[in-house]
This record gives structure tokens, sequence and C-alpha cells, in this order.
């Protein structure tokens, strides 16, 4: 195998190359965290171009020159993670928290960390290594960005300080762009409230044979309020100390640690990471800090807890929207849908009518820049579908006028017919969006005149329920989804009742959903089934999915 240089800092330049962004679009700043280097993996021997494995493990290099931590107890209690992959690169995480509750419990000095990995689940065929150090102004976590791996490729990782190892994660690296793919198998999931219940999806995800996982938003949430089987660790949350706290309290769960230990993971946001349905930099309760500060904490602590190539965060602003490709298959433009949206109109109360501040044309659901950004992609992609990994929901369910939530791109109109003139102007017929956001499943489909269900099907969207978070109101929701369903051409499939994730087989020719919902987040453990399954001909997807009989 042929090993390159690397330190296990991120080469932005190349990130850009890889992200399809202009190299200057993401400007390398001095950062703790990032721009420490590890050590560099030597070469064994000479390079060789064939990929055999050479059979010494590559050297990590010097133990960096500060003191081992005293650790008395396990510090990795909350897992490993990885994301982010490209064809020769992914992100590894981990963190330091020996108490994840308290503040993580490190000593205030930064620690040094052993990174490996390796070809196989043992870790005995090691081919990359370095040390990376983790820091307190992160929470001791680690983004270790592993270089000089083989495209298309199943790797393992782990993690050392001292005498603790850390559980073995699995990751996966992208094909090359040019690579043909006749096969892509992805989960999504989204609203994982950890006091609505308990991580029985993910259980089963963990057993899924896919190669990625999307996770679509409400990674947390920051409410105080107590639940059904499992009550969250504080009040409200505002300060970093507090959202900390909070991932902690999540990622201990150990079927969410399983989750990610066995796939890369790819990652966006929605409001409940920061507060129930703000919009830019505007809040939608009062909280005792300014929203802005609030802001700041809450990306910081997501930063420091998801593995992501993306800059930390400058005070209450974090870049996270960015795209991967899957060679000529699939393009996927992972959306943030909250950083940059104008207010909700007309009040954002559900069921109210439209109002006039809906035609406001400079309305924003993405924000100047990143739509830009995604239409640009978009018009030059040469792969065969094109996906939005987002927040909210972009079916229209106008109710006669009025709207189930301003806080979908329902109450976004102009900003979502501007994307769809696009795609009709440029005859893009391949885009399929997956969202999160309302707790339930779904399927739905955009037409070409967004309002008009007489016209061409231009996008098809499938929305992937809740790990665990309940859905509104629920029983009032019942009458009215199944008058959707009854009166809603645009509408093909809907549930609040069902927790769970969605599972796609992508290839050349077919999209095929599958969602993918448990019995119960009540109780510690339950079974799965696929409630429902959906295929979008590639050929005809200006008709739209159709419902497939695979009992
Ligand atoms: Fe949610
Ligand atoms: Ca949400």
């Amino acid at each position: 195998m042929t090993k390159r240089h690397t330190d296990g800092a991120t080469d932005w330049a190349r990130v850009a190359r890889q992200l399809g962004l202009k190299p200057n679009a993401i400007q390398r700043r001095h950062f703790l965290g990032l721009v420490v280097a590890a050590a560099t993996a030597s070469c064994a021997g000479p390079a060789s171009d064939d990929h055999e494995m050479d059979t010494a493990s590559p050297d990590p290099g010097p133990l960096p020159d500060v003191p081992l931590p005293e650790l008395t107890s396990d510090p990795f209690t909350l897992g490993v993670a990885s994301g982010d992959p490209l064809d020769d690169s992914v992100i590894l995480w981990t963190r330091l928290a020996p108490k994840p509750l308290e503040g993580g419990g490190m000593p205030t000095e930064s620690a040094p960390v052993l990174w490996e990995v390796a070809a196989d689940p043992a870790m005995t065929q090691v081919v990359q290594a370095g040390y990376v150090l983790a820091h307190p102004e992160l929470a001791h976590s680690v983004h270790v960005d592993a270089q000089g791996l083989e495209p298309d490729t199943w790797y393992w990782y782990r993690f050392t300080i001292g005498n603790y190892v850390s559980p073995v994660g699995r990751t996966r690296t992208l094909p090359t762009a040019d690579a043909s793919v006749g096969e892509l198998k992805i989960a999504a999931a989204a609203c994982q409230a950890w006091k609505d219940g308990y991580y029985t999806a993910y259980h089963h995800l963990a057993q899924e044979d896919v190669d990625v996982v999307f996770f679509l938003g409400d990674y947390i949430y920051e409410s105080g309020a107590g639940g059904p089987v499992r009550d969250h660790n504080s009040n409200t949350v505002y300060s970093l100390d507090e959202y900390r706290n909070r991932y902690g309290l999540y990622k201990e769960d150990l079927d969410l640690q399983a989750a990610h230990a066995r796939f890369p993971w790819v990652v966006t946001w929605d409001d409940h990471e920061v507060a129930n349905n703000y919009a830019g930099d505007v809040a939608d309760q009062s909280s005792p800090i300014d929203f802005l500060s609030r802001r700041a904490n809450a990306y910081q602590a997501y930063y420091e807890h998801m593995p992501i190539r993306v800059l930390p965060p400058d005070g209450p602003d974090l870049g996270l929207y960015r795209a991967f490709r899957f060679g000529d298959l699939a393009t996927f433009y992972v959306l943030d849908g909250r950083q940059y949206r104008s207010d909700q109109p007309c009040g954002d109360k559900t069921g109210d009518p439209a109002c006039e501040e809906m035609k406001d044309p400079t309305q924003q659901m993405l924000g100047e820049g990143q739509e830009a950004w995604l239409l640009n992609g978009l018009g030059k992609s040469q792969t065969v579908w094109n996906v939005l990994a987002q927040q909210t929901v972009m079916t229209n369910v106008d109710f006669g006028g009025a709207f189930l939530n301003f806080d979908q791109w329902d109450g976004y109109p102009v900003a979502r017919q501007r994307l769809i003139n696009f795609l009709n102007e440029n005859a893009i017929d391949n885009v399929v969006a997956l969202t999160g956001d309302i707790h339930s499943y779904g399927v739905g489909t955009i037409n070409e005149i967004v309002t008009d269900t007489d016209s061409p099907v231009r996008l098809t969207e499938f929305v992937v329920s809740s790990i665990t978070s309940t859905a509104y109101a629920l029983n009032q929701l019942q009458d009215f989804i199944e008058y959707a369903i009854a009166t809603m051409p645009q509408v093909l499939f809907f549930d609040v009742t069902k927790r769970g994730y969605v599972r796609c087989t992508i290839t050349p020719d077919m999209w095929r959903t599958e969602l993918r919902s448990v019995d119960s987040v009540l109780e510690p453990t339950s079974d799965i089934q696929t409630i429902a399954s959906f295929e979008l001909d590639r050929a005809s997807t200006d008709s739209g999915p159709i419902q497939i009989d695979d009992a």
C-alpha cells in the first residue's frame, strides 16, 4: 500500500477540492484541535504502486511532549464515531470524558491520544496511526482527519490513552469521483429525544447492511422536561457546560454508540440542537442569555460531539453545509436550513391561513450563499441522483389555504419555488429529498408548479420519522392526516404514530426506500418491521414513486 505523509491535520485546500468548493471558500484558521499535528505515519519501505498490505505497522511517531493525565476511570464513555468520508480519508471522533454528565471530568491540560486505523476488525493490520492532542477548549474532543486510505473500503479504528483503549469503530471511504457505482445503501434518521424513549431503533440500525448513515437533525433536545421512561439530566440548557452535559447524556447511550461505531455518519442539525423553532438569529422563546450567545454555546458543543469535516465555530457561526459524491451514482447535498433562514412568517401558528408575508421575495430558507452553492452544484452535477439531506418538509401540505407548519418549506414558498424553478429550467429530474423534523413517516412529491398537482413531479421526498421523538398533538393530527392522504395527491404516505428510520437502496435505475419502524420505544428492546416500501424509477421520476408490496 502506498502510504502518504499524513499528519492528522486537515488540508483545507484538498477538502475544498473534494467538496467541489473553490479553495478559498474554506479559509484555514488557526484553531486548537485542528492544526495541532499528530505524528507522521512513516513508510515501512519504498512506496510502491501496488496495493499489497505492508507487514510493518506505521510508526505513530513520538508521543507528544505533554504529560499523560492521571486517569482513574475509562475516558471513552461516549464511544467513538466517524464521518464525512472522502475517497482517501475520514474524520475519526472521540471525546475523553470520564464524567460526561459533570463537565467531562478531565484535568484542565491537553491530553495526547493515539489513533489507529486498520484493515481488519482485530486491529492487527494498522495502516495509519498518529497522536492527536485533546484540548480542554474543545472539551477534550478530537477530530482526526485520517488520510492516505484506499477508496470505497471498510476500515476499523480506535483510540488509546494510557492504559485505556476505546471501543473499535468501523468506517468506510467514498468511491472515487470517477468510479462507476452499481449500488449504494444508506440509512437516514432524525429526532432522537432521549427523554421520549429508548433507542430501540438504533439497536436495529446498527445491524443493517448500509454504507453510511445520514442524520437529519434534532440530535439532542434542549428541553428540561421529563419523559415517559427516562428524564433529561437537567433543566433547559443554555450554557456551554449545560449543552456539553446534554450531549454527554445522549452519547452515553449504548445503542446510539453502536450505530456510530458501525458506520460513518454524515450529520446535519435542525432546531433542537439549539432551541425549538429558532430561525437564524431569531429565538422562538425567551432565554436568560442573549440568543446569539446561546447559539454560540450550542454550536460549539455540537462541533465538539460530531464527526464533522468543518471548521470549528466562530462564535455563533458554524459552516455546516457540504456535499458528498459517491462516484457516478449520487451526490448528497447536506443542507443547513436553520442558521441562515428568515423568521417564520404569519406568526408561525399551526393551522393558520397564509398571510402576505409568505409572498415576500426576500424570504430565505437556506440563505443566499448556501442557495447559490446548492444550485451551482445541482447545475454541474454529473451523478445519476442528486440528494438533499435536509431538515424540514418540502412537500406542500396546504389545507385549503391553512398550513400545518410554517416552520417547514410551506412557510417559505418563494424560496421553495425558486429552487424548483431552477430544476425545471435546467431539466434536472433526479433530485430526492431526505427530510426529518416532523416525527412522522412521509412520502411526498413536489410538482413543477408546487401548488399545482397537475404539473409534473419535479422532486420526490422521503420523510424519515423519528428515532424516539413523539409527534405533536398526535390525536388531533390523526384526522388531519387521513384528510391529507385522501385529498392531496402530492402526499403518498403519512404516519405520525411510528418511530424508526429509513433504509434506501440506490442504483442507477431505481431508488428504493424502506420505512423501518420499531414496535416500541417505551421498552428497552423492540422488534422492527418494514411498514412500507417505495420505489422511484429513474426513467420516470416525473410520475413520482410507487408503493410496492414487499410484505
Ligand atoms: Fe424533532
Ligand atoms: Ca425540529
